[in-house]
């Protein structure tokens, strides 16, 4: 019997708190928000330090960063 091939566990994201700076979350656990309106794309987790939903804009490039990196993103039309 032939096991699939296990892929490796997702590298966990770097990320900035307002309040810890610089943590670390798995990337199932950051959601991208594409909005259709310029500037106006963001993420959010929840720091594993505080607890607290971070909200940050997603440029461009963070955004594509992040789809790279399989964070499920969802769009909407703003
Ligand atoms: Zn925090």
């Amino acid at each position: 019997m032939i096991e699939p091939e296990k892929p490796a566990p997702p590298a966990p994201l770097k990320v900035t708190c307002p309040d810890c700076g610089h943590v670390r979350v798995p990337p199932r656990d950051v959601r991208l928000v594409v909005v259709s309106a310029p500037g106006a794309s963001y993420y959010t987790f929840a720091c594993p330090d505080c607890g607290q939903r971070v909200r940050r804009e997603a440029t461009k490039d963070v955004a594509g960063a992040l789809l790279a990196r399989r964070v499920p993103a969802v769009r909407t039309v703003g």
